[in-house]
């Protein structure tokens, strides 16, 4: 089969947090309940596709977020050179998931109308909404679109056989999933349509959000987009990394391999 895919979670970076910090409401127990965050490597007989390009040191450093595993240093881990990778699925333009500008030169980037549309319009001039964009980020994505860089998208469109990208939004207005054929099923990666397992199988709201109705709805389409609830990936649970087996003994942790079936 030519239109299934290998899928690759590269872990990077670290945020102890309360759970209270991940919900609408709050959490009634409160206890601990730290996200991580990833980038994810799609490969195949279509080539090498990556998920979303995370953040550097420098804003690491001034968000109080910790990197482990350098994003260049993952993909070196499992044999990508940064300068190799020609696609790039942008789920969104939150400072988590769209700074390092420069670490790959030669990919183009595939990324929701309105989602652009969203992060440099009306919405921007609200401390609130663009709080959670990095300025210089989103206008290194700007460049990208003067140096015809960018493919846009409206809406559903598959990229290869067996790679699709899906419109969303809720929790930023363009953001989209990502759903791939493996030979274990049809996987989503969630991104930031489920932060947590928790949002989903319990139907709560990550604090940061455009429109909560859009969030709810986005957990169904998710579920009917995947083979099963087990083949939705949320974006920053650490508990992936438990569920899935680990690329290679070494990467334990750090890199695991989301074309393989899940514990239990
Ligand atoms: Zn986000
Ligand atoms: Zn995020």
């Amino acid at each position: 089969m030519t239109d299934t895919h290998e899928i690759y979670a590269i872990n990077y970076g670290k945020h102890e947090r309360k759970a209270s910090e991940n919900y609408i409401g709050g959490d009634p127990h409160d206890g601990p309940e730290p996200i991580v965050y990833y980038v994810w490597v799609i490969k195949g007989a279509h080539g090498t596709f990556l998920v979303d390009t995370g953040f550097d040191p420098p804003v690491a450093q001034r968000r109080n977020r910790h990197i482990g595993h350098p994003i260049n240093e993952g993909l070196k881990a499992i044999n990508i050179a940064p300068e190799s990778i020609k696609d790039i699925i942008v789920t969104h333009l939150h400072w988590d998931h769209s700074g390092n500008a420069d670490m790959f030169p030669n990919a183009r980037y595939h990324l929701q109308d309105c989602e652009m549309e969203y992060a440099t319009g009306r919405c921007m001039c609200h401390q609130q909404q663009r709080a959670v964009f990095e300025c210089d980020y989103v206008v290194d994505m700007v460049r990208k679109v003067y140096a015809g860089r960018v493919t846009y998208h409206n809406g559903a469109v598959e990229l290869a056989p067996g790679i699709s990208i899906h419109h969303i939004g809720g929790h930023s207005k363009g953001l989209q999933c990502v759903r791939v054929n493996t030979k274990n099923g049809v996987v989503v990666l969630a991104s930031d349509c489920a932060h947590l397992y928790r949002h989903i199988d319990e139907g709560r709201v990550f604090p940061i959000t455009y429109n909560v109705g859009d969030v709810l709805e986005g957990y169904q389409t998710l579920k009917k987009l995947a083979s099963s609830r087990a083949h939705v990936v949320p974006g920053h649970d650490p508990k992936v990394l438990d569920l899935y087996p680990a690329a290679s003994d070494a990467l334990r942790g750090w890199v695991a391999r989301l074309d393989a079936a899940p514990k239990g």
